[in-house]
């Protein structure tokens, strides 16, 4: 007897290493969602062809893609052979910050929708629509074939992280939970600020605490990590460190039974230089398990640096790194090399700095500067390393006193350079 199976509708959100963040938080908001309890939700990290043909034999199939600005490549020419091999049979979204920068670009190249800016909302919303049969042409960061209005993140309402999860508990997909989204500083090279815009916000201590109680639960998580873009700045307004806040953090999540390491202010986590005092550090090392502090110093030049607008000084990088070391910390210290308007001297005086840093007990974490869509650098030409400058980094990452996937950027710095000014001409016609 055959039996007739029920038409299902089924999400594969294709996983990578550069978006399964995005991705743990963003099945874990469909989780929550109740009108999506009949959604089958895989989190593949290959597109099977096979398996897109099975769900496609069983009802409605959706493929998401979370696409960062360096992975368009890869990511349109999956979407081109799922086109190729399934037609319209499918339906394609994408997301993450290249769609929220040029999602008319992810829709040349083959996806049917693209949810600019923070996707919590968006994104089961869409889902819903879809399953509905609906047109999702009312969703504001929804952008279909039809959207003549395109909106840009700074215009969109923004999440409450309270009121999502970080993770996808019951899927399995975790994650570093992200306790601060938005930064009030505009260094030029950085996207986030388009993205996240400038108002920093911060998952609450109870909510916070919470997932991670029942991450232990759950899924027997042991350890913890965090994601902002400057953990120090936890519960204020971004500008300053709040070391009371950050201490109540600290002890409530530290005291979860089970949980057995924290670590706070380490990778992915970055800390401004300015934000490091002795009294905060002192007060870190009491709860935390991470040997290593991330700092982002990012050149030895104050005029690269001020030309970046990043407000902060070599100095203060400096001292921040001194203090780090004194608290017992290992700095790991966040350089780019190429930054717009560096000199080739000045190129030398970072890598040389490196070295400096690490006769002093600290390790480097390399960049080469690649110009972000999103970011106020876009149009700058790429970061260029000469032979004596790649050479002197390759010997610090052999030794490991350097991490960092600065060689692969100088290639992807060069195709971002490229994609821009191909975006630049496609805009002006
Ligand atoms: S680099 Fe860090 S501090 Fe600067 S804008 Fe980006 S997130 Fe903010």
């Amino acid at each position: 007897m055959r039996v007739q199976q029920l038409a299902s509708h089924s999400l594969i959100f294709r996983t990578h290493s550069s978006s399964r963040y995005s991705v743990a938080a963003l099945i874990g908001a469909i989780e929550l969602d109740e009108r999506l309890v009949e959604l089958d939700v895989q989190a593949p990290p290959d597109l099977s062809l096979k398996s897109v043909r099975y769900a496609i034999e069983r009802g409605q199939t959706i493929i998401a893609h979370s696409v960062m600005s360096t992975q368009t490549e890869r990511v349109y020419e999956e979407v081109r052979k799922i086109r190729k091999q399934f037609g319209n049979d499918v339906t394609i979204i994408g997301g993450g910050a290249h769609a929220s920068i040029r999602p008319k670009e992810l829709l040349t190249n083959g996806f049917d929708y693209a949810v600019v800016g923070e996707g919590e909302v968006a994104f089961p919303e869409l889902l819903w629509q879809l399953m509905n049969n609906k047109s999702p042409s009312e969703i504001p960061s929804v952008i279909a074939k039809t959207t003549e209005e395109i909106s840009v993140p700074k215009d969109l309402p923004i999440v409450d992280l309270d009121s999502y999860p970080p993770f996808a508990l019951k899927t399995n997909i975790l994650g570093p939970v992200e306790v601060t989204r938005g930064c009030p500083f505009h260094c030029k090279f950085c996207s986030t600020p388009f993205l996240t815009g400038g108002r920093v916000r911060h998952r609450s201590i109870e909510s916070i605490t919470n997932w991670l109680k029942l991450a232990v639960e759950k899924s027997g998580f042991e350890r913890t990590w965090f994601l902002s873009p400057n953990a120090l700045c936890y519960g204020g307004h971004g500008r300053k460190a709040e070391p009371e806040k950050l201490e109540v953090l600290l002890k409530s999540v530290t005291k979860i039974e089970g949980l057995d390491e924290v670590f706070f202010g380490s990778f992915p986590s970055e800390v401004r230089p300015e934000f490091v005092t002795k009294a905060i550090l002192d007060m870190l090392r009491g709860y935390v398990a991470n040997d290593t502090i991330q700092i982002g110093l990012q050149s030895s030049s104050n005029r690269v640096l001020k030309l970046a607008n990043r407000h902060h000084t070599v100095e203060e990088g400096m001292d921040a790194i001194r203090t780090a070391l004194d608290a017992g910390f290992i700095p790991h210290v966040d350089m780019i090399f190429g930054l717009p308007g560096e000199t080739k001297e000045e190129l030398h005086d970072s890598v040389k700095l490196c070295y400096d840093l690490v006769e002093m007990g600290a390790k480097t974490h390399g960049h080469v500067f690649m110009p972000l869509p999103g970011s106020e650098y876009e149009d700058a030409k790429p970061g260029r390393l000469d032979v004596e400058s790649r050479r002197l980094l390759g010997e610090l990452s052999r030794r490991k006193d350097m991490t960092g996937s600065w060689s692969t950027q100088e290639g992807i710095a060069e195709y971002l350079y490229s994609q821009n000014k191909e975006s630049q001409g496609s805009s002006e016609d």
